[in-house]
């Protein structure tokens, strides 16, 4: 069988089509390519410092552990950040326990310090407890607004100034399209990859802003990491899998259109933050009302099942 050369080395034979690209690589380029990319995303949407103290949300799945493993290889031959590993137990059932255990041993491999932090230590509640009761949102809603306060609370815990997280490129598309859908345009400040200083909250960083994927699954096999191989059992309740199958099926079609949409969502950005920020009179967080989200969250949940 006929085997195309690498575009980049022109010397191995390739083994990724990058349909946006036109590049066809070997799996040496392919590698170096990934790191690279990561490497200019940083350095254009500014994340880091020379001695940026880095707390990274790791979940035991592809883009997590393509995040640690690059980032520490990066930092250790150029800014020599520390980076400390966080990893949120939500309380799913079985789910967690295969991450717990990918996670320590790839934070022992890396000789990373690695903290973990639980919904029921934090909320008293577990994303279990949810499921079992009656509720106004998905599973997902909850889920996602308990471990963003969750990592936030991690990251300073450690004393960390950038808090850095898996989102890759389809995840920044997913997130812009899902903004517009609901026409929260507020939310599209927390698009920029390079995070916001904001009271309260440790700067949210997204290295992998630029990596579709694909690549990050591909990347994965490549390196042969032990990564999380089941879903979790509440995930078709996201609206986010409408939004994904969409945006594949125009990718499929038309190479090149989520950079597209990632780039144009950053666009969206306003220019002028919304500096209004109370104080959660319940919890003492960062708030834009005089409840944070996560406090209004569970007042709703517990008074409908009370
Ligand atoms: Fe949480 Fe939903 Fe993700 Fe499960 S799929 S971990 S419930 S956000
Ligand atoms: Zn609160």
């Amino acid at each position: 069988m006929k085997t195309t050369p690498c575009t980049k080395c022109h010397n191995k034979e390739s083994v990724f089509y990058r349909p946006y690209s036109g590049e066809r690589l070997c799996s040496v380029c392919f590698i170096n390519s990934i790191k690279e990319k990561i490497q200019n995303s940083i350095n254009a949407y500014k994340m880091l410092e020379h001695d940026s103290r880095i707390a990274v949300g790791v979940s035991g799945g592809k883009d997590s552990l393509t995040l640690l493993h690059i980032l520490k290889q990066i930092e250790d031959e150029t800014h020599g950040s520390e980076i400390i590993a966080i990893l949120i137990d939500e309380g799913l059932e079985g789910y967690r326990n295969e991450a717990k255990r990918i996670v320590e041993k790839t934070c022992h491999d890396l000789q990373i310090e690695l903290i973990t932090l639980s919904f029921k230590k934090l909320f008293n509640l577990t994303i279990d407890d949810f499921a079992l009761k009656n509720r106004k949102l998905s599973i997902c809603s909850y889920c996602g607004v308990l471990r963003r306060r969750a990592l936030n609370e991690g990251a300073k815990q450690v004393n960390a100034d950038r808090l850095a997280t898996g989102h890759n490129l389809d995840d920044m598309a997913q997130s812009a399209l899902l903004n517009l859908l609901r026409g929260d345009v507020n939310k599209m400040q927390s698009l920029h990859p390079g995070g916001f200083f904001k009271k309260g909250f440790v700067r949210r960083i997204k290295p992998l802003c630029e990596i579709p994927e694909k690549e990050t699954a591909f990347y994965s096999l490549l390196q042969n990491f032990d990564f999380q191989s089941y879903n979790c059992s509440y995930a078709h309740e996201a609206m986010r899998n409408d939004v994904r199958d969409w945006i594949l099926e125009m990718e499929e079609k038309r190479p090149g259109s989520i950079h597209t949409i990632f780039q144009t969502s950053l666009k969206l950005i306003p220019k002028k933050m919304d500096k209004k920020q109370d104080i959660c009179e319940k919890c003492g967080e960062p708030a834009s009302s005089n409840l944070c989200r996560v406090c209004q969250m569970l007042e709703d949940y517990f008074s409908i099942n009370s």
